[in-house]
């Protein structure tokens, strides 16, 4: 039976390859995205993928996209909590509306999203959850302490909720990146990326083409016995 993936944040970056990665192995894809409407109905259509506007926020925008996906494809067998925004700036500059911005979006978007899809895997006792957190939720990035709590909050949330779990079948793990070239990395410069790149032990960015390759494991009855873990995708940043 092809087995049905929701994918948050899918019209770009990581969430983009996340939807053809799955859609090319023939899972049945559901996406959302905020305000990227022309990506979306391009990878929609390029995929056969089912794209859903919703602001991963607000929890009722959640629950609708999920309900609206559960019509359409009849369940959701694996969640992938991929939509998340990042921000550059001292920790004294970070107003409350940053901060509550950076907590609603990357940490309470995954609470929802998961919230919601849970009843009815656990009614049948199977399904997944991947999680893409950062490795600057394992370690913290000077400003960007706003980020890095977000992060490592969903760190947490993952171990804590695959041991809740575990029991009703249902496996929960992150894929923690480490630097990839994406919009998300679009402001940095040439001096910035080279940075990076030198701190790598591989010598380069990753791509979200590499993101995708480990979520797909991570979803796959390949990890069967793989719960509650935190995949680091990081070039060898961090060991
Ligand atoms: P990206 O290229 O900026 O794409 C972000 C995606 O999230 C887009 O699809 C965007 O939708 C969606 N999104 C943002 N805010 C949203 C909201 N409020 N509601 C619904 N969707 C929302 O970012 P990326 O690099 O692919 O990052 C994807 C995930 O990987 C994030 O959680 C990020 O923190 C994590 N990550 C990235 C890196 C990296 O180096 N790139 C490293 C570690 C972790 P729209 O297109 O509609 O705006």
């Amino acid at each position: 039976m092809e087995k049905i993936v929701l994918i948050t944040g899918g019209s770009r970056g990581i969430g983009a390859s996340c939807v053809r990665a799955f859609a090319n192995r023939g899972y049945k894809v559901a996406f959302t995205y905020l305000s990227s409407k022309q990506k979306a109905d391009k990878i929609a259509k390029e995929c056969g993928a089912l794209a859903i506007q919703a602001d991963i926020s607000s929890s009722n925008q959640v629950n609708d996209a999920v309900d609206l996906v559960i019509k359409h494809f009849g369940r959701v067998d694996i969640l992938v909590n991929n939509a998340g925004i990042s921000e550059f700036s001292l920790f004294t500059d970070i107003t409350d509306e940053m901060w509550q911005k950076m907590l609603d979006t990357n940490l309470s978007g995954a609470f929802y999203a998961s919230r919601a899809v849970l009843p009815s895997m656990i009614s049948r006792k199977a399904g997944c959850i991947v999680n893409i957190a950062s490795m600057w939720g394992e370690v913290g990035a000077s400003c960007e302490v706003h980020y890095s709590a977000s992060k490592a909050g969903l760190i947490g949330m993952t171990k804590a909720l695959a041991k809740e779990v575990a029991l009703s079948g249902i496996r929960v793990n992150c894929v923690s990146p480490g630097a990839i070239d994406t919009d998300m990395n679009a402001h940095l410069t040439i001096e910035d990326i080279d940075a990076i790149k030198l701190e790598t032990p591989l010598g380069r960015l990753g791509t979200p083409e590499e993101i995708a390759n480990a979520v797909l494991f991570l979803a796959s009855d390949e990890a069967s016995f793989i719960t509650g873990q935190i995949l680091g995708v990081n070039g060898g940043m961090i060991i």
